[in-house]
């Protein structure tokens, strides 16, 4: 793409009124604009980056047998009463609306029941089983604070998936599977030597669920690190009895802040049983389908992302969700090196690399060089008349201070 074609253009000042990092950054380079507090639109660059992760989650949802679906966001209420959780003081973060009828929808912030509702039509015996559904959707909540940028809105898109077994040890074998895709997720996303598999409380339906929480500043919980393990726990569960159970002490955990990313959830009959999800097993007895449930917000993970790999100069995308892998950028007016630009700009795009190409006229080389920095993309190359007299284009890492030439053959080469 042709930075010059490109409707959105960076910012010089932070936008006033964001206190996080994350929103601050993505608005001033034009990733996303803000609507109002906790809703953002995603722009050109942000869209680029937010496919590039779902595209990783659905990767490794699809490996684990997730079979992809899109559910509506309007709710209904009779039957989230089965399951006792429509009453604004059981779940106090619902939208609301009215139909013209007067008769009230809820606008979904979760999709169990809905989803129950579906696999009913398709559940009834045990040859159906297990089975394993998810979707990327948007979900609204009326969330209380919504000052932590994209990683807390009041609309996002969730990934979330749902799982459908037999019995519990049936449950178990898939969490696992799917415990183990979250880590790869994370890691594919760069994030993962900072995401620790972290225990929490699972309710009555099970001793505990896990969150995936990444340390960073910018989050909004507090766990406990056992570095050694590569684990932690949250403060639901900081007693000494479970601390043993997972083979941890207390001397050895550090507290730090992190933020959710991901969380895995053993829901055993809680939404199968008040709507009937049931099957008939082998021998022909009915059952109640043993259920879980698998959550990931694809712009929490970009904002944690942002948070936790930028540095004063701006982003530092990973090359596995940067929006682009190459910034190409042609400085000064000089023909020769214009013309060598779009020549190099053809080529990489004949191999599919994905190039920003930042062929702007009277646009400084020192406003190229902060909006490179700021943007954050992983390579950038520069063609100007003196890199072509040293013999070929200046390569950069984004975490590189400083850049190298090289002949344009080569750096292509290394791309492969
Ligand atoms: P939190 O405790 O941070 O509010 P949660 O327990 O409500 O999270 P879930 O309801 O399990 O989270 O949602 C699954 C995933 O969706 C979370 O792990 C997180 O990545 C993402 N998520 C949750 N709430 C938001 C939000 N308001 N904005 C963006 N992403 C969110
Ligand atoms: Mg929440």
């Amino acid at each position: 793409m042709k930075q010059s074609t490109l409707f959105t253009k960076t910012q010089k000042e932070s936008p006033a009124d964001e206190v996080s990092k994350n929103a601050e950054l993505l608005i001033k380079a034009g990733f996303i604009n803000k609507e109002m507090a906790g809703v953002y639109s995603y722009l050109p660059l942000g869209l680029r980056v937010m496919k590039k992760i779902t595209g990783i989650i659905r990767d490794e949802m699809n490996a684990i047998g997730g079979q992809e679906i899109v559910m509506t966001a309007l709710q209904d209420q009779a039957l989230w009463e089965k399951t006792d959780r429509w009453d604004d003081k059981k779940v106090d973060i619902w939208f609301k609306t009215k139909l013209k009828s007067g008769s009230e929808i809820g606008l979904g912030w979760s999709h169990e029941e809905p989803l129950v509702a579906i696999m009913k039509n398709f559940i009834s015996s045990y040859r159906d089983l297990p089975t394993a559904v998810y979707q990327f959707q948007t979900k609204f909540r009326n969330e209380t604070r919504a000052k932590s940028g994209i990683m807390r809105c009041r609309e996002f898109v969730m990934k979330d998936l749902y799982s459908f077994s037999r019995n519990e040890a049936e449950h178990e074998a898939f969490y696992e599977k799917a415990k183990e895709a979250y880590k790869n997720i994370f890691k594919r996303a760069g994030i993962g030597h900072l995401t620790y598999l972290t225990f929490a409380s699972g309710g009555i339906f099970s001793k505990y669920s896990h969150e995936f929480q990444t340390v960073t500043a910018a989050g909004e919980d507090t766990i406990y690190i056992d570095e050694e393990k590569g684990i932690a726990v949250n403060h639901e569960v900081l007693t000494d009895e479970v601390l043993a159970q997972i083979g941890t002490s207390r001397e050895k955990l550090v507290e730090q802040t992190a933020v959710e990313v991901g969380n895995i959830f053993t829901l055993s009959d809680r939404f199968s049983k008040p709507l009937g999800l049931k099957f008939k097993d082998e021998n022909g007895e009915e059952k109640n389908v043993f259920m879980g449930c698998y959550g990931i917000g694809p712009g929490r993970l970009m904002g944690t992302i942002v948070e936790t790999l930028s540095d004063d100069k701006g982003m530092i995308w990973p090359e596995s969700v940067a929006p682009f892998r190459v910034h190409l950028l042609a400085l000064g007016e000089d023909a020769d090196a214009r013309d060598e630009a779009e020549k190099l700009y053809t080529q990489l795009q004949a191999q599919g690399i994905e190039v920003l190409f930042d062929d702007r006229t009277a646009v400084s080389a020192g406003e190229k060089f902060a909006d490179a920095d700021l943007i954050g993309i992983p390579w950038r190359v520069v063609i100007s008349p003196r890199s072509l007299k040293d013999g070929g284009v200046e390569v950069k890492k984004r975490t590189e201070e400083k850049g190298s030439v090289i002949k344009i053959e080569d750096f292509i080469a290394s791309l492969k």
